[in-house]
């Protein structure tokens, strides 16, 4: 099956209150025109560095996320263009997104990561920490970032009970969060392997990669 007619088969089963992020890390920039030639304008990459280089050559009306684990130093090479970033697993780097979306004049959506894996290797924040950063004054200050909701990442497992139980935790605590705050719209939970669970769990935002473009190879 071509990337067109994947996109279309994608496309066509989810709900209109579902966005889908086409990711396209590592694949090259024809692969994301021909996405693009099928009506597909949200990217997901996960390295900063290679969504530059993607961002200077295609075309402008694409919105760039940024869904991987956020090395602070780089954050400054797409607070000019990157449309939402998904990963944001620290106060910290909430912080650096804000200070560089200032020098641009701009105001710049982001998630954060929550951790609902098991595995020791998933990035993000436990509840407990998200709270304390929504008390803070700190956090309030912030004139250049906007929290409009979480991502988080299930287990990789084929075990689709904990995947579900996984995705409903964040759910929950996602609808308790919308509640105080007004900006919360985005649930941004789904892979390939999993997003039709995530969408029977309340996913508004899924990043699918492999069921578009094919299988990645990492040389
Ligand atoms: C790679 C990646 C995806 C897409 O994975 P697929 O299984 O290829 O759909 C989604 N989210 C994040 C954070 C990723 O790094």
């Amino acid at each position: 099956m071509s990337i067109a007619q994947n996109l279309q088969r994608i496309k066509s089963s989810l709900p209109t209150t579902v966005t889908l992020v086409a990711v396209s890390k590592t694949k090259p920039v024809t692969s994301i025109i021909e996405a693009y030639n099928a009506g597909q304008r949200v990217f997901g990459e996960n390295k900063i560095q290679e969504m530059v280089e993607k961002y200077d050559t295609l075309p402008k009306d694409i919105k760039w996320h940024m869904i991987g684990h956020l090395q602070r130093n780089k954050v400054k090479y797409m607070a000019h263009f990157v449309d939402l970033i998904h990963g944001v697993d620290s106060f910290k780097t909430l912080k650096e997104i804000d200070k560089q979306a200032k020098k641009h004049n701009r105001i710049i959506d982001c998630l954060f990561q929550v951790k609902i894996a098991t595995e020791q290797t998933k990035f993000g924040l436990n509840i407990d920490e998200l709270e304390s950063i929504f008390l803070s004054t700190e956090y309030k200050e912030l004139e250049n970032v906007n929290v409009i909701g979480l991502m988080g990442m299930a287990s990789f497992t084929d075990d689709e009970i904990q995947i579900r139980q996984e995705f409903r935790g964040l759910k929950t605590f996602f609808d308790q969060l919308k509640t105080q705050n007004s900006a919360f719209k985005i649930l941004s939970i789904g892979m390939s392997g999993d997003y039709e669970i995530a969408i029977e769990e309340g996913s508004t935002m899924i990043r699918v990669g492999s069921s578009i473009f094919g299988n990645r190879n990492y040389n």
